[in-house]
C-alpha cells in the first residue's frame, strides 16, 4: 500500500461543529436504515457518540496512518446560516478547524465552507481563513438553500480565482428537509466558463451522481469528480463500467475520497481501490495521490 494517497473529501468528527437540525437529520437516516430493529434508538445514539468524539483529531491521524493516507482534505460546510438555535458561530467553526489542524500541517489540509447569503462578513471571513489560517479551499453546500450561480457567490469565487484555490461541491442527495432541487449542472456550466482559474471538484460526482456529472470533465477543463459514496456502489457492475469510462476518457481528474467519518472508514475505502482489478497501475496511482497532488499544487 502506499503512503502517499490523498484523501480529498473528509470532514473533523466533531460533534460540536455541526448543528441540531443536521446532526438529527443524520440519526434519522440511520434510524430508518436499521428498518425497526430492537433498539434502533440506544444503537444510533451511540454511534453518533462514538463517531463524533474526535476533539484533537487524533483518530482521524490514526485512521490514516492504518490506510497509508498521508494527506487529508477536511471539507467544513457552512451549515449554520440563519440557524437560531447552533452554540458555534461560523467564526467559532473555523477557529476549531484551525485548532485542530495545528498539530498536524503537513498531514491535513482545510477547505473552508460559506453560505453566500452571509455577504460581506462571509466573504471576510473566508479571505481570512486563507490569509491568516492556512485554509486551502471552498467547501459550498448547495442544499442548505442556494444555486451555484447565485450571483451572491461572485464575490468567492473571485477569491478562489485570484488565489487559484479549488472548491469542493456537493452533489446529489441530502437530508429530506434540505433544498432538493437545483438548476444544476446549468448552474455550475454557468460559472465554471467564467471562473477558468476556479477548479471545481465535484463531491460524489465520480459515482453516486455519476449520470448528471459524467460529461462536465470532458466540457471543461476546470470540473473534476470525486469518489466518495463509491463504497456502496462497489459490487455493482455498473461502478467498473463508470470507472473504465473516466480512465479512458480523463484519468487526471477523478479524485479519491472517503466521506469520514460518516460511516466510511479509510481503510476499507483504499483496500476497495486496490481491489479493483480493471484499473491499471498507472491510473491506481493518478486517482490515490497524483491528481490531487497536481490540484492543491
Ligand atoms: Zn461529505
Amino acid at each position: 500500500m502506499s503512503n502517499k494517497i490523498i484523501d480529498i473529501h473528509a470532514h473533523l468528527a466533531n460533534i460540536k461543529i455541526y448543528p441540531d437540525y443536521w446532526i438529527n437529520g443524520v440519526m434519522n437516516n440511520i434510524y430508518k436504515a436499521l428498518n425497526g430493529k430492537e433498539d434502533a434508538d440506544k444503537i444510533v445514539k451511540a454511534l453518533i457518540k462514538t463517531t463524533l468524539n474526535d476533539f484533537d483529531c487524533k483518530k482521524l491521524i490514526k485512521s490514516m496512518d492504518n490506510s497509508g493516507i498521508d494527506k487529508t482534505v477536511i471539507v467544513m460546510a457552512d451549515f449554520g446560516y440563519g440557524v437560531k438555535d447552533m452554540e458555534f458561530s461560523l467564526r467559532d467553526i473555523y477557529d476549531e478547524h484551525r485548532k485542530s489542524i495545528a498539530e498536524y500541517k503537513d498531514r491535513l489540509i482545510v477547505f473552508a465552507g460559506c453560505d453566500p447569503r452571509r455577504g460581506k462578513e462571509g466573504y471576510e471571513l473566508f479571505e481570512n481563513g486563507i490569509n491568516e489560517y492556512d485554509f486551502k479551499g471552498l467547501k459550498l453546500y448547495p442544499p442548505c438553500g442556494f444555486e451555484l450561480d447565485d450571483k451572491e457567490l461572485f464575490p468567492l469565487y473571485e477569491i478562489c480565482n485570484k488565489y487559484e484555490l479549488p472548491i469542493l461541491v456537493h452533489t446529489g442527495k441530502s437530508l429530506e428537509s434540505m433544498k432538493s432541487n437545483f438548476k444544476f449542472p446549468q448552474s455550475l456550466k454557468n460559472v465554471a466558463k467564467q471562473y477558468k482559474d476556479c477548479k471545481f471538484i465535484l463531491g460524489h460526482g465520480a459515482i453516486q451522481e455519476y449520470d448528471v456529472c459524467y460529461e462536465l470533465p470532458l466540457m471543461f477543463d476546470n470540473i473534476f469528480l470525486e469518489l466518495s459514496g463509491f463504497q456502496n456502489y462497489i459490487s455493482d457492475k455498473e461502478t467498473e463500467k463508470k470507472i473504465r469510462f473516466m480512465c479512458e476518457n480523463y484519468s487526471d481528474k477523478i479524485l479519491f475520497g472517503t466521506d469520514w467519518p460518516m460511516f466510511a472508514s479509510q481503510k476499507k475505502a483504499v483496500e476497495m481501490i486496490y481491489s479493483m482489478n480493471y484499473i491499471t497501475e498507472d491510473e491506481r496511482e493518478k486517482i490515490l495521490y497524483k491528481n490531487a497532488r497536481h490540484l492543491l499544487g
